[in-house]
């Protein structure tokens, strides 16, 4: 496809999800909630993620908290979201960066956030977009699998996703494209068996099965 067009095909494509799907809401936009919930998001499922937030977020209401509960409690709160032992430590890791370097208030600046351990593009992307409304392409494994699929771009990691979409997607879609992408991606264009002839984008696919 010629690279002119591409925007357009962008375009088509959210315009037709955007008429089926109901873009989820984080429950908050929290900063320091959307960015536990983001870290806790890594290398597991949608389901897992929002069952550890839950009980973490029924135990700790910011990182003064954390600090606070003994190591083991915050893996048993976590442990439904997988790698739990790693994710309990970034999460104390960052608690403490918090409480001593940022008043214990989550920054607003990508920069800042990509300085903290285990904090990667994805997370300081979702960050950004999700709890200061900035424009930000957060891209999970939903965008990028969706992404590549569709022919929109050629890419082989999240990195590079971004950066190509970023090219790509304009600017005032840069936050929905998420929120479309997942739930097309849980609902239909699954990463195995993706039900291409329910799916409503099929006609703008280079992949269709
Ligand atoms: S046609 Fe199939 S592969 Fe393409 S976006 Fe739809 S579900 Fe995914």
């Amino acid at each position: 496809m010629n690279k002119n067009s591409l925007p357009r095909k962008v375009e088509s494509i959210i315009a037709i999800l955007k008429s089926h799907y109901k873009p989820f809401e984080f429950s908050s936009r929290d900063p320091f909630k959307v960015l536990i919930t983001t870290i806790l998001s890594q290398r597991t499922r949608d389901e897992n993620t929002a069952l550890a937030s839950k009980r973490f977020f029924e135990v700790v209401r910011s990182p003064e908290d954390v600090l606070k509960l003994d190591p083991k409690i915050i893996e048993e709160t976590i442990k439904p979201s997988g790698f739990y032992k790693v994710k309990a430590k970034r999460i104390i890791e960052i608690s403490k960066q918090l409480v001593n370097n940022y008043g214990s208030k989550v920054p607003f600046k990508k920069e800042e956030l990509l300085k903290f351990k285990g904090v990667g593009r994805k997370t300081a992307n979702a960050v950004s977009a999700f709890a200061f409304n900035k424009p930000a392409i957060v891209v999970d494994t939903h965008v990028h699998r969706i992404s590549n699929r569709l022919g929109l771009i050629n890419s082989k990691n999240p990195e590079q996703t971004e950066y190509e979409l970023s090219k790509i997607v304009p600017k005032k879609y840069w936050i929905l494209i998420n929120k479309l992408f997942v739930i097309h991606g849980q609902k239909i264009c699954r990463p195995i068996n993706p039900k291409c002839s329910e799916c409503k984008i099929t006609n703008f696919c280079d992949k269709k099965i």
